[in-house]
């Protein structure tokens, strides 16, 4: 059988986004005939659509999901060597993000059960100069809110949430990206993905609204009056419209998602420590993953097989060259013994529901 079924890949882009091939070209097709490649009508009606989804009074487009992060932490104007708090599990351009602001990251542990910063642990990292939280829904799971909001309260911190995997994800019915400042990566592969570079901030903050949109377009509101030292981050038009497309699109891709993550949760064997299922959080599966101690035998098995995983991450930012020096130094053993031990199942919307059924019957055999 492993000669030859055929492969099943971790993600196939071609393949998940061909039935939106034909919207996509009519999309691309208007743009053409538009003339007008920038900060235009396509941007704008996105930005109302996401804004709706979301629930958010405002969506401002920007050029990526780390630039997101880093106009939402420019745009609060903390002072130079201020502290943020941030997981210490997370892609490594959320604690980018603090460093590219000159100001501190603090590293603090997730919960092993979720994956995400532990809400207890919080408070404890709080210094006279911490400004921030930012928060990371991973994998495509809330954070765990509640705590997390009262922590800020008490001590009058800034909430920005990293939503680059978390695009309809809800807390108590409640969307991210509402409940501090939102920040969205739309990077292909994440569950509302155009095709190329895009990522867009979310508040219900008017003021704050206004500084995004002239930090992502050289500091200006009105052509060539420039009020503030912006940059260029601005969304362009023809992912705009890739992105509306996609977005009528998403509650389908989050369901199929959500689908095959509960063909997993109750068919592989619980040698595999799956995701956490609470019903006060809604899921969307960014990352399927399970942790298991022979981690990289398993992912070797299931290649054996012709079956692709992916590690989400296979070294924790503290363990990057680039932090050398730059963070202090501490240890993280949380975040250490996710990365050593976790792997991400194939779960794209390119995906059968007899694919996953396959990958876990391999699963299960190991
Ligand atoms: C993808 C991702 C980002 C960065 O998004 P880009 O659009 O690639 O800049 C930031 N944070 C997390 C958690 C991500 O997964």
């Amino acid at each position: 059988m492993a000669d030859t079924a055929p492969v099943i890949d971790y993600e196939n882009l071609r393949k998940a986004n061909e039935p939106f091939f034909d919207e996509y070209r009519r999309s691309f097709d208007a743009l053409l005939e538009s003339g007008w490649f920038i900060l235009g009508g396509a941007v704008k009606r996105f930005e109302e659509e996401f804004a709706r989804f979301n629930g958010s009074r405002h969506c401002i487009g920007v050029a990526n999901g780390l630039d997101a992060l880093i106009l939402c932490l420019r745009a609060l104007k903390f002072e130079r060597g201020s502290e943020v708090i941030v997981p210490s599990n997370t892609y490594i351009a959320t604690i980018l993000s603090i460093l590219q602001n000159d100001l501190v990251p603090v590293l603090v542990e997730p919960d092993i059960r979720t994956y995400n910063i532990d809400p207890a642990k919080v408070a404890d990292a709080v210094t006279p100069r911490t400004r921030a939280v930012m928060v990371v829904h991973l994998y495509g799971k809330s954070c765990d809110m509640d705590p997390i909001m009262a922590a800020a309260r008490t001590h009058g911190l800034a909430v920005i949430e990293d939503c680059a995997q978390s695009h309809g994800a809800m807390y108590k019915g409640k969307m991210t990206g509402t409940f501090g400042y939102g920040a969205f990566s739309f990077y292909p592969t994440k569950n509302l993905g155009c095709l190329g570079d895009g990522g867009a901030v979310t508040t219900d903050d008017d003021g704050f609204a206004r500084s995004v949109r002239m930090l992502r377009n050289y500091g200006s509101e009105k052509k060539y009056y420039n009020e503030v030292v912006g940059y260029n981050s601005r969304l362009d038009e023809a992912q705009a419209g890739f992105l509306s497309v996609k977005l009528r699109h998403l509650d389908a891709i989050t369901a199929h998602k959500r689908r095959l993550a509960q063909l997993y949760h109750d068919g592989l064997k619980d040698d595999f420590v799956k995701p956490a299922v609470h019903p006060d959080f809604f899921d969307v599966y960014h990352i399927y993953n399970v942790r298991h101690p022979k981690r990289d035998e398993l992912k070797e098995h299931l290649l054996k097989n012709g079956i692709k995983t992916d590690i989400h991450y296979p070294v924790p930012p503290h363990r990057q060259k680039a932090m050398e020096g730059v963070l202090d130094g501490r240890e993280f053993p949380i975040s250490a013994e996710i990365h050593a031990t976790t792997l991400s199942l194939p779960i794209s919307y390119c995906h059968t529901e007899a694919d996953v059924r396959r990958v876990i019957e391999v699963m299960n055999r190991f």
